[in-house]
């Protein structure tokens, strides 16, 4: 349910449309006497523009603002109805512009005029999509432009990309500029999703057909520890690289969209780490750095090179530099068509990536840098969340916009940032927000955070937001004592961050604080949030969960049952559904719960060891008495 929060807009009252048709004091007066403009001979990619423009002015000002194809008051024209040059703007980008006191919104690319539809409602009209339940809409009956707008917008990236639960919401991501599939299906009219045909990553296997090779050929498998292995190929068989050319060219034929403004075949290692070690590999390797990425790109490179000769002008083929191959060879560089695909699962995410002193990160970013000096087209995988634990907050909040300028600042075409992909099943923290947060530096790594932060925590915590920035200021300013302040992501509680006895009890009150403030109208997104807080105080047997606390068992029933009434049905990246059972979560810490099986073996000793601390504490109980 979209909630619409009325709020007062600074808007001139004249509403006559004979007045509203003038520039007043250099501003454009936008009410319900204007329409949009479209020409006869509009296409799609037009209509899909205007047609929001007009309902989504029409719903703002209770009046239908009409889509037309001839002018003859005040309107905003759309596409090649428009004046607007963008002859000089780059793919996928677009032009506001005022011209004679009337607006012109021009676009490129496929998604060049559907971006701008978006921008014009959030920046002048105030349309916010904050998540894909909460969209903010002042209503108003007019808004007003600057008369000398002239707003030009090119991609920073030309794929874009995160998998938190509302991006997957077409709206959401249009409205906040998220373009990668396979995470969302946007209207070809609105540009479309840049897609992978057939298989997002870990294709090698499959496109070289290791399995079916594996006894009439096994020559054509990597050959690791002195063994063939159909985990991966040996990269520079020629009849392996005959057949990945062959399945990529089918795939291609089957799926490929001549209209797309890109597509992506990727060709990515497996998920192991059973590299080729054939005398040949090993020659070419020694040869080219050193590195195993070497075989890959030569591979990689002839793919792509078919695939150019075969016409497929807006296919680019896409391999990774992922553990084994992330560091960059010497004497061979990526052909144009060619992506880069840089994974940083090793890395620290709470110190920023291009941080020298933490000493994860550093050999990383040297790997990032080696790649940028020979190609000008790589994208990153990234990761945003805990996977091992998470319902605990994930505190890279301070360093997602430095590092989304990082990469654009070193070649960087397209961002993946992976996060709770499975928040339906697991929402406990700021997912929401981090969410807004890395969709909102995907569009623009300058943009104003801070403002775009405070906006979301208006919205979504309402009078709470105060105490929830402090929260989270807390949070980000305590690095975990057991991991000397990095963070990976899939670090135990204690890891996470850190907080004195005192500190928790501060924490407490901020939490009591702001959902005093939210009142009713936010208490299900406060509780949600604060569910993360609770968990890691049952983790660590802190707060209300110590065993100083004679209640500490019915806390952690409490929290045991909030979960489950929020809908958590999952702790981890790789439990599903119901993780545990009540009885259990009494008397395990939170982290525990997943592997806490009650009815395995173990859970006779678990349940003689719960009965005799029940006893124990009614023994203590009445003596006290
Ligand atoms: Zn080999
Ligand atoms: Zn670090």
């Amino acid at each position: 349910m979209k909630r619409l929060f009325a709020f007062l807009l600074a808007c001139l009252t004249l509403t006559s449309p004979l007045f509203s048709s003038q520039a007043q004091d250099g501003v454009l007066t936008v009410d319900a006497e204007w329409s949009i403009v479209l020409s006869e001979e509009s296409t799609p990619y037009e209509e899909f523009a205007a047609g929001k423009l007009s309902r989504e002015l029409s719903a703002l000002f209770g009046r239908e603002v009409p889509v037309v194809y001839s002018a003859n008051a005040k309107y905003i024209a759309v596409g090649s109805a428009s004046r607007a040059d963008v002859s000089r703007i780059a793919d996928n980008g677009y032009r506001i512009t005022a011209i004679g006191g009337n607006i012109h919104i021009g676009g490129t690319g496929v998604r060049g005029l559907s971006a701008a539809a978006y921008r014009f409602l959030e920046e002048f009209c105030g349309r916010k999509v904050y998540t894909s339940e909460l969209t903010v809409f002042p209503q108003a009956d007019c808004f007003s432009v600057p008369s000398d707008i002239d707003i030009v917008y090119e991609p920073f990236f030309e794929y874009t990309d995160t998998d938190w639960k509302s991006p997957w919401d077409p709206e959401y991501s249009l409205a906040n500029g998220l373009n990668g599939d396979p995470h969302r299906t946007i209207d070809p009219q609105a540009g479309g999703a840049v897609k992978y045909i057939r298989g997002f990553c870990h294709t090698m296997a499959l496109l070289c057909e290791t399995e079916a090779h594996k006894d009439s050929d096994p020559e054509q498998l990597a050959l690791h520890d002195g063994v063939r292995t159909t985990a991966q190929p040996c990269l520079t068989n020629p009849d392996v690289l005959k057949i990945a050319i062959g399945n990529v060219l089918e795939n291609l034929r089957a799926e490929h969209d001549p209209n797309a403004s890109l597509e992506i075949v990727s060709v990515t290692q497996n998920d192991n780490t059973e590299f080729c070690e054939c005398e040949r590999c090993r020659a070419f390797e020694a040869a080219h750095g050193g590195v195993h990425s070497a075989t890959m790109l030569h591979f990689v490179n002839q793919i792509a090179d078919a695939v150019k000769d075969a016409g497929y002008e807006n296919t680019a083929v896409d391999t990774f530099a992922y553990m084994y191959t992330r560091e960059a060879p010497t004497g061979i560089v990526p052909r144009d068509n060619v992506i880069i695909r840089f994974c940083t699962i090793e890395g620290c995410f709470r110190h920023a990536l291009d941080d020298p002193s933490c000493e994860r990160n550093a050999p990383l970013m040297k790997d990032l840098r080696d790649w940028a000096k020979i190609c000008n087209r790589i994208y990153i995988w990234d990761y945003t969340t805990n996977y091992a634990n998470t319902c605990l907050f994930f505190p890279n909040l301070a360093v997602i916009q430095h590092n989304i300028q990082t990469f654009y600042e070193n070649n960087v075409r397209g961002v993946y940032e992976e996060g709770n992909y499975y928040m339906d099943r697991c929402d406990t923290e700021f997912g929401e927000l981090r969410s807004y947060m890395i969709s909102k530096c995907l569009q623009d790594p300058y943009c104003d955070l801070e403002r775009e932060v405070d906006g979301f925590l208006e919205a979504y915590y309402g009078p709470a937001r105060e105490f929830m920035k402090r929260i989270l200021d807390m949070y980000e300013s305590h690095p975990g004592a057991w991991s000397d302040g990095h963070l990976w992501i899939y670090d135990g509680a204690a890891s996470c961050f850190s907080f004195t006895d005192e500190e928790i009890v501060a924490m407490d009150s901020l939490w009591n604080a702001a959902k005093e403030a939210g009142g009713e109208g936010y208490a299900g997104n406060i509780a949600r949030s604060e569910l993360s807080w609770r968990f890691w105080k049952s983790c660590l047997r802190a707060g209300e969960f110590s065993p100083a606390n004679p209640r500490w068992r019915d806390e952690n029933t409490r929290l045991f049952k909030d979960l489950k009434a929020f809908g958590v049905r999952t702790l981890s990246e790789w439990c599903d559904d119901d993780y545990l059972d009540c009885l259990c979560a009494r008397y395990v810490p939170a982290d525990e719960w997943e592997w806490h099986e009650p009815y395995e073996v173990r859970s006779w000793l678990s349940l003689i060891s719960f009965a005799l601390q029940e006893l124990c504490d009614s023994v203590t109980s009445l003596l006290r008495r």
